[in-house]
């Protein structure tokens, strides 16, 4: 589908997050600027997230957030240079609990790692205020 304004972008991401009750995964894909955090705020709200920092964080990759029912963790690939076993690690134990949901940003750094069971957002830039976004897995 293909949206017109960053709210649109929004309200696709806060009718996606009805997706998800026990734990869950959302896998952002796009080049810079193509709308992942945008869709991402979509996503906190419709998680009941009311203070969501649309800025991505600088020093840090991961922002957690707590809702009434499930900790919501947003993040951000985009400087990481490559995905340690560590990290990789960190990542797939907050997935088996099934109190947290993952928003993960530049998910296509973790490659083959990613669980099936997960939400994939494919995010294109068409021009100024057109993205194309299709979900896959829902
Ligand atoms: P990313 O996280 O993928 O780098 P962002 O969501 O941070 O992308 O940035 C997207 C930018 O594009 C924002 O400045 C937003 O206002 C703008 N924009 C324009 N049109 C749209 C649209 N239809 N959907 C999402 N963002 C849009
Ligand atoms: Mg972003």
């Amino acid at each position: 589908m293909f949206t017109k304004n960053p709210k649109e972008t929004i309200e696709i991401g806060r009718e996606l997050a009805q997706k998800v009750k026990n734990g869950g995964l959302f896998c952002l894909f796009g080049d810079l600027g193509s709308g992942k955090t945008t869709l991402t705020k979509g996503l906190a709200l419709g998680l009941g997230i009311q203070e969501f920092l649309v800025k991505s964080p600088t020093y840090t990759y991961i922002r957690k957030y707590k809702t009434a029912k499930n900790n919501v963790f947003h993040i951000d690939l985009y400087r990481l240079e490559t995905i340690d076993e560590l990290l990789w690690q960190e990542i797939s134990e907050l997935v088996e609990d099934k109190n947290n949901i993952l928003i993960i940003e530049w998910a296509d750094k973790l490659k083959d790692k990613l669980p099936d069971n997960s939400i994939k957002v494919i995010m294109k830039y068409i021009d100024e205020n057109t993205r194309e976004i299709n979900i896959e897995n829902e």
